[in-house]
């Protein structure tokens, strides 16, 4: 039966539930039926749908019994609001003339993986909260159950800071990108936050705020230039990549302006989690600052590597103490010294990946959000559907004692060169409906899968989704090769090409 990510188990028996406007959202879904206005119902029949909870089943799991004269779904809390989503999608492949004739069967169904996630960057280009609204629709959909905010970067910080204003006055404004001269710039006010965690929270979806430290914090570098090393003033970025230019990790007024910061995200965004990054951080200012060099001596540490573990530790302790549980990129594992609790999220492959799986042997919580299958950003034919449906989280290099520390995946979408809600969609869907396949632990089957997303092309439609078509999706060698190559000639241009020449050249005046 077409539904993505596909149950657990399914039998279907003769007749219809004939599903309208009139179809009443009755017990514990009354509420949950939003989502159906999407399809345009015409008046029919009164029926019922009846949802109650049951203390035996886990939060994530139900069952879902369509009969002729009614619905039934049983479950735990969660679950029920899944068993909803799993009827919009029978709904809509079964609409027509403004009825959805449900063809009578019995679902069972429950996640494999705790945590499925999408993460978007809203640094690198801004998206307004109507458009936020309407990826949390998708995943709703999806029964994707996280949604990652990147809100921070060298690009720009996108949150209102009531604490420290010239993070909006001057970290959410940039000039242009890569010399086009075109502004950029916005920042979700604390209504608006309000309002998204609340919509997000009716979907049973957590949105998980990341400030990325001690690296990609040019944006608030410039808007507080006493955060880094030298002191020195900066603007936003315009060009991407990785800086030389991270935060001071020896003055302890990095510390009070951080503490004050992760204070103010973390009253805004209720999530039991909160993300501090800690990739690619080149230690090269450190190295050269009298503050970083005593912070070394004084807190007895042995590289600067393991400064960043001491660095980030700071800022998790004070998360703890507000019940927050921590989440880094697996760079931020390397120093060796990291926290016991917080959660690595596996992007890189590295040179280092058996300190990830060595983690999850040890007990460390993992997500995996392998960069080749699973960053959405990159060209379909760098990372066609296919790829990204079949790769398997549970990845060789796992022990079965590490496996057991999987917490689930999640597919991030990096937005540098995604400036459009329409690129972002295109980019995103289809390929995070084979993510959260993996993450519900739906039995592969490619050819099948491609069946069960197409029969849901109509419901993204009718949300104002275009999706790419399955031959744009899985382009084949020489297409991908050119779309490949096409992509890195981009990402590469002059700009960046000039800024390397630039910062060769002010090296080699330095040495004079
Ligand atoms: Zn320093």
């Amino acid at each position: 039966m077409p539904t993505v990510p596909k149950p657990i188990s399914f039998t279907k028996d003769e007749g219809f539930f004939e599903l309208s406007k009139n179809t009443v959202f009755s017990g514990v879904a009354k509420g949950m039926g939003g989502l159906f206005s999407y399809l345009g119902l015409a008046s029919g029949v009164e029926n019922r749908l009846t949802a109650v909870i049951d203390d035996g089943k886990q939060d994530e799991e139900y069952m879902l019994q369509v009969s002729p004269g009614e619905i039934k779904i049983i479950g735990g809390e969660r679950g029920i609001y899944y068993g909803v989503m799993t009827l919009l999608q029978l709904a809509a492949k079964n609409l027509k003339d403004g009825i959805a004739n449900i063809p009578v069967c019995k679902i069972d169904d429950r996640p494999k993986y705790a945590y499925r996630g999408f993460m978007l960057d809203v640094s690198r280009h801004f998206f307004p909260p109507s458009t936020i609204k309407k990826i949390l629709d998708v995943l709703s959909v999806l029964k994707i159950n996280y949604f990652h905010l990147h809100i921070s970067d060298n690009q720009g910080y996108r949150l209102e800071s009531k604490e420290f204003p010239k993070l909006n006055e001057i970290g959410s404004v940039r000039a242009g990108t890569r010399g086009d001269g075109k502004e950029v710039k916005g920042y979700y006010t604390a209504a608006e936050i309000e309002e998204m965690v609340g919509y997000a929270l009716e979907r049973r979806i957590e949105i998980i705020p990341e400030l990325d430290i001690p690296g990609h914090t040019i944006a608030l570098l410039a808007s507080y230039p006493y955060l880094g090393c030298e002191g020195k003033e900066m603007k936003v970025a315009e060009t991407f990549g990785i800086s030389d230019n991270i935060l001071c990790a020896g003055k302890e007024s990095t510390y009070e302006f951080l503490y004050k910061l992760v204070d103010e995200i973390a009253s805004y965004f209720p999530s039991k989690y909160f993300h501090l990054g800690g990739d690619e951080a080149p230690k090269t200012k450190w190295k050269n600052c009298p503050h970083c060099k005593k912070a070394l001596i004084d807190n007895n540490l042995k590289s600067f590597s393991e400064l960043q573990s001491h660095f980030i530790n700071k800022i998790i302790e004070r998360l703890e103490q507000k019940g927050k549980t921590v989440i880094v990129w697996n760079e931020a594992i390397y120093g060796g010294l990291l926290k016991d609790g917080a959660i690595c999220q596996y992007w890189s492959d590295g040179k280092k990946p058996r300190r990830v799986f060595a983690a999850a042997d040890g007990g460390r919580k993992t997500i995996i959000s392998k960069f080749s299958p699973y960053y959405l950003d990159y060209p379909y034919g760098m990372t066609p559907l296919k790829k990204t449906y079949n790769f398997d989280p549970e990845m060789d290099g796992f022990t079965s004692e590490g496996l057991k520390n999987i917490m689930g995946v999640e597919a991030p979408l990096w937005t540098e060169y995604v400036d459009t809600e329409e690129k972002l969609f295109y980019q995103m869907l289809p390929r995070l409906m084979a993510v959260a396949e993996s993450g519900w632990g739906s039995a592969k089957d490619y050819t099948d899968f491609k069946v069960r997303l197409e029969s849901l092309r109509p419901l993204f439609a009718m949300m104002g989704i275009k999706m790419p078509s399955l031959g744009e999706c899985d382009p084949g060698p020489i297409k991908g090769a050119i779309a490949t190559v096409k992509f890195f000639i981009n990402a590469f241009d002059r700009s960046m090409i000039n800024s390397s020449i630039n910062a060769i050249k002010a090296q080699s005046e330095r040495r004079r």
